[in-house]
C-alpha cells in the first residue's frame, strides 16, 4: 500500500513552522472527525492519515527521521507497545484540541454538537438468544434538561449571542504580521453566553439520568450482534442531535448446547449395552425432546444430525442441524455377578479379537509392527 506524503496530508510543506504544522492538522482534523462525518468511512480513513502525520511531523526526532528516510523512519508497526492509531487519537486529540475548545478536553465543541454513542452490553441465555426476547435495561446516560429545554439558559430567559466574536466562537488576534484565529475568550468558543444560567442543569443544558428501556431483540442473535437504538445515546449539547445506543448481545454459556452459528452441538451420554446392541435415546433440543435410533455396534464419539434442530441465524437462511455425539458411558459400581458375567463374556472373545474388536486388533498390530521395524 503506497502511503501519501505526510507533508501532503497536512498540506503544508518541509519548511513550514511547527506552530504552522499545528495549525493545518486543526484544520485538516475538524473536517475529518468523525463527529462530523458520522458513517463516513472515508472521513475516518482521511482523519487516521492526519493523526498519523501529525504524530511524526509534530515529533523533531521522528520529524528528521522521515525527512531523512521517508515512510521508512516512521514506520508505524515500527514504534514500541502502546500509541497505535487504531487504539487512540485522544492523546493526539486532547493536546491539540483542549486549548482550541477552552479546556474542556477534546469533546467540548463550539455550538450545537450531537451526542456521544453509548454501548450497552446485554447478557442472554442461549435460548433467549434463539426465539428472540425483549428486555427492559436501564442506561445512564445525559439528557436533554427539561426545564430549559436543553438550552442551559434559566427558563424564560435566553442565552445572548456573544458580543466578543459576534457568536463565531472564533476571533482574530495581530501577532506581527501574522493574523491567528483563537478560541473565543470570552465565550470559549460557545459563540453564546448564558447571563443566568438554568439552576437545574446549571447551564450545561444536560442532566445525567437512567433511562430505562424496552429493547427487542430479534430471534437468531448470537455473540457480537448488535441492536442500535437509534437517538437512545446521550442527548446532544445545545440542542444537538441525540446519539444512538448500541445493545451488544452476549450469549451464555449453556449447560447443554453448544453453539457454533447454526449448529448446536451437545453430548449425550449412552451405555456400552446400547453401544452394542442399539437402541433409542431420548435427545434434549432447544424445545423439547426427541428420540434418536441409535444403531447396533456404535462407536464412542459417533455424530448424529438432527436436521433442522438447530438456530434459524437472524440474517436468515434457516435452521441449523442438532448435532448429538454420543459417548459409551464404562459401566461403574457392578456386582460381582456383573463382573462375572463380564469375564464369562471376554472368555468368549479371547481368540477372537480380530472379529469382535477391529480397531484394537489392527491398532495392536501396528504397534508390533512399530517396534519390529
Ligand atoms: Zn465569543
Ligand atoms: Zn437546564
Amino acid at each position: 500500500m503506497s502511503k501519501r506524503d505526510y507533508y501532503e496530508v497536512l498540506g503544508v510543506d518541509r519548511n513550514t513552522s511547527d506552530k504552522d504544522i499545528k495549525k493545518a492538522f486543526r484544520r485538516q482534523a475538524m473536517k475529518y472527525h468523525p463527529d462530523r462525518n458520522p458513517d463516513d468511512k472515508e472521513a475516518e480513513e482521511k482523519f487516521k492519515e492526519v493523526n498519523e502525520a501529525y504524530e511524526v511531523l509534530s515529533d523533531a526526532q521522528k520529524k528528521s527521521a522521515y525527512d531523512q528516510y521517508g515512510h521508512a523512519g516512521v514506520d508505524p508497526n515500527m514504534r514500541g507497545g502502546a500509541g497505535g492509531f487504531d487504539g487512540g487519537f485522544s492523546d493526539v486529540f486532547g493536546d491539540v484540541f483542549g486549548d482550541i475548545f477552552g479546556g474542556g478536553g477534546g469533546r467540548r465543541r463550539s455550538s450545537v454538537q450531537r451526542g456521544a454513542d453509548l454501548r450497552y452490553t446485554m447478557d442472554l441465555s442461549l435460548e433467549e438468544a434463539v426465539r428472540g426476547v425483549e428486555k427492559t435495561i436501564k442506561v445512564p446516560t445525559l439528557v436533554a434538561c427539561e426545564p430549559c429545554d436543553g438550552t442551559g439558559a434559566k427558563p424564560g430567559t435566553s442565552a445572548k449571542t456573544c458580543s466578543t466574536c459576534g457568536g463565531m466562537g472564533q476571533v482574530r488576534m495581530q501577532q506581527g504580521f501574522f493574523s491567528v484565529q483563537q478560541t473565543c475568550p470570552t465565550c470559549h468558543g460557545e459563540g453564546k453566553i448564558i447571563t443566568d444560567p438554568c439552576q437545574h442543569c446549571h447551564g450545561h443544558g444536560r442532566v445525567e439520568k437512567t433511562k430505562t428501556l424496552s429493547v427487542k431483540i430479534p430471534a437468531g442473535v448470537d455473540t457480537g450482534d448488535r441492536v442500535r437504538l437509534s437517538g437512545e445515546g446521550e442527548a446532544g449539547s445545545h440542542g444537538g442531535p441525540a446519539g444512538d445506543l448500541y445493545v451488544q448481545v452476549q450469549v451464555r454459556e449453556h449447560a447443554i448446547f453448544e453453539r457454533d452459528g447454526r449448529h448446536l452441538y451437545c453430548e449425550v451420554p449412552i451405555s456400552f449395552i446400547d453401544a452394542a446392541l442399539g437402541g433409542e435415546l431420548e435427545v434434549p433440543t432447544l424445545d423439547g425432546r426427541v428420540k434418536l435410533k441409535i444403531p447396533a455396534e456404535t462407536q464412542t464419539g459417533k455424530l448424529f444430525r438432527l436436521r433442522g434442530k438447530g438456530v434459524a441465524p437472524v440474517r436468515g437462511g434457516g435452521a441449523g442441524d442438532l448435532m448429538v455425539r454420543v459417548v459409551v458411558e464404562t459401566p461403574v459400581n457392578l456386582t460381582s455377578r456383573q463382573k462375572e458375567l463380564l469375564r464369562e463374556f471376554q472368555e468368549t472373545t479371547d481368540d477372537s479379537h480380530k472379529k469382535h474388536s477391529p480397531k484394537k486388533h489392527s491398532f495392536f498390530d501396528s504397534v508390533k509392527k512399530f517396534f519390529e521395524d
